[in-house]
């Protein structure tokens, strides 16, 4: 559950209404109103259903008062989020009260979770879909104008909403998300997302591209690339051909990596047994079509055993890239079959619209990051060098509680990893303070990963159980709440002391920053981002710059959210 709030659980968007940024000339036949609470992925999907209503007539409102339907596109990540959306609800009563034909709608993840019992326990909703169920909207709101309760919870094992252009909500003009893939095969234990998501679905690349290149035009100068666990995004189809190749448009030709760190584009250090099985994948690559073209250097196996970062699933991960250097299994009229698409892949893709996109993404798991991404960011200046890799816990043993599918020591091999490729990448994580049983030490243990992985900023949280999941199930939610919010207060004063540190090594450098927008506090500074998603505050002092274009900003002082600069 946390790390879907680590989705960019942006605090400060819960409960955001829609406010179309432009003003709209269109004639509606009615208006609606929707609020968005949890992940990017759910504000995202506001997005998706104000495209679906607004080709059905329904013009936004950023006014309740205003609204024919009211949609509140909810959260089931922890008790709270469901407590707020609960009470907000309670509030629409009013509103209904005074104007009878209005409709109220609940969407989300607590619609998935709750389904027909919210129509039973919230008597004033009208209908309740789920994330996979807004095409439907149209026709339920139908039935409701019919005074028929609406509900559909489908859960979609093909849905991706790929070609709906989606309308953004109180966007800067500058900065976008794009959901890539939607759901998650991976069940850890804390977490209701397979549940009220579903299963993982990767969406088709081109429609991706084709969105993000609209964006660009539009003159957007980032994009997010959105998945509950974008290292798993595995596509396989049919792309548009040219001369017999993939598109360039589509997949442009893959060039060697370049730079000193990309010399030995995969350190195999393997000294485990099933190293002849490792090193017999290892020489099938280099004899197929990527190890000889993408990739120029040999791949460097030695048994020094100095970093174990490398598995069979790495080796098969290389194996499923691209075959043939652009060219898929088989052509048919226009189109290229049989093409393999890898999240590096995509992100390849995605950088290389322009430039002057800039590239980020969320959220990865650390189980499944994979050289070959690490690789492709570093090939990229315009890909951000920006990791979020949610920990959860530093001990071994919650981790396997936890059914995280990785172990201490492999995730410092990926924060090693990290470090190795691109130094002064930023790394941020989620934390979960008293987890299921656990102990002083493994507390002690969170607490050493964390001042060994140096993070720039944290997501923290102290456990909640939530209905339905295996931890649920299966343990006791033991940890009395004073431990836990004790435990998470020392990881939170841990984190301040980390960022406030990584705050201070940037004093004198100089970054690169793309201007969002005016900051917070003043219209006199500019708020903007480095690559590796620090925040940088300067004065405007004159100069003629705009928001979305890129500026050199050296850092003169910093508090420990944000960089300050000249
Ligand atoms: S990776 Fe784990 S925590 Fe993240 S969405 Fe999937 S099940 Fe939930």
């Amino acid at each position: 559950m946390f790390e879907v709030a680590t989705k960019v659980h942006d605090e400060r968007r819960q409960g955001e209404a829609f406010a179309p940024t432009i003003a709209d000339e269109k004639e509606y036949k009615r208006r609606f109103y929707i609020e968005s609470y949890g992940c990017s992925m759910n504000f995202s999907d506001s997005e998706i259903v104000a495209s679906i209503l607004s080709k059905e007539g329904f013009g936004a409102t950023p006014h309740l008062q205003e609204a024919d339907l009211i949609l509140v596109n909810t959260c089931s990540i922890r008790e709270k989020a469901e407590q707020t959306v609960r009470k907000r609800l309670t509030e629409f009563r009013k509103l209904k009260h005074k104007k009878p034909s209005l409709l109220v709608g609940v969407l989300g993840c607590m619609a998935e979770r709750l389904k027909s019992k919210f129509l039973e326990e919230e008597k004033l909703v009208d209908l309740v879909v789920g994330p996979d169920a807004y095409r439907s909207l149209p026709g339920l709101i139908l039935d409701a104008d019919d005074g028929q309760k609406g509900i559909n919870v489908l859960l979609s094992r093909e849905e991706t909403y790929a070609d709906i252009s989606p309308v953004r909500i109180n966007s800067n003009g500058i900065t976008a998300f794009v959901s890539i893939m939607r759901g998650c095969n991976n069940m850890c234990s804390f977490c209701v997302v397979p549940f009220t998501r579903g299963r993982e679905r990767s969406r088709d690349p081109e429609s991706i591209i084709n969105e993000c290149r609209d964006l660009f035009n539009a003159g957007y100068k980032e994009v997010t690339l959105l998945g509950q666990n974008v290292d798993s995004y595995y596509w396989t189809g049919t792309l548009p051909s040219k001369e017999g190749k993939i598109d360039a448009q589509f997949w442009p030709p893959l060039t060697p990596p370049t730079g000193e760190n990309n010399t030995q584009p995969l350190l195999m250090q393997d000294a485990d047994s099933n190293s002849d099985t490792l090193k017999s994948e290892v020489s099938e690559i280099l004899s197929s079509p990527v190890g000889r073209e993408y990739y120029a250097q040999p791949l460097l196996i030695n048994n020094s055993g100095k970093n174990k970062d490398t598995s069979k699933s790495e080796v098969s991960a290389w194996l499923s890239f691209p075959v043939g250097g652009n060219q898929g299994l088989g052509t048919q009229s226009g189109m290229v079959a049989g093409v393999a698409v890898t999240f590096a892949s995509l992100l390849e893709m995605v950088a290389q619209i322009s430039p002057e996109l800039r590239v980020r993404f969320s959220t990865s798991h650390p189980k499944d990051i994979i050289d070959e991404v690490l690789f492709t960011m570093a090939k990229y200046d315009n890909i951000c060098k920006y990791i979020h890799l949610p920990l959860q816990s530093g001990s071994n043993r919650i981790l396997q509680l936890m059914n995280r599918s990785y172990t201490r020591e492999w995730y410092i091999a990926k924060v090693n990893r990290i470090r190795e490729i691109m130094p002064g990448c930023g790394i941020s994580a989620d934390i979960i303070a008293g987890f299921c049983t656990e102990t002083e030490e493994d507390h002690q243990t969170t607490l050493r990963m964390m001042e060994y992985s140096k993070y720039d900023m944290s997501y923290m949280f102290f456990y909640s159980e939530r209905p339905g999941t295996l931890a649920e199930r299966r343990y006791d939610d033991d940890i009395p709440e004073e431990i836990k919010k004790r435990r998470l207060q020392e990881i939170v004063d841990l984190q301040n002391k980390l960022s406030q540190q990584s705050n201070k090594e940037d004093l004198g450098k100089t970054f690169t920053v793309l201007i969002e927008g005016d900051s917070k506090k003043s219209k006199r500074d500019w708020m903007g981002r480095t690559s590796n998603n620090k925040v940088v505050v300067f004065p405007k002092n004159g100069f003629n710059f705009k928001k979305g274009e890129y500026v050199m900003v050296k850092v003169n002082d910093c508090t420990q959210a944000t960089l300050l600069g000249e």
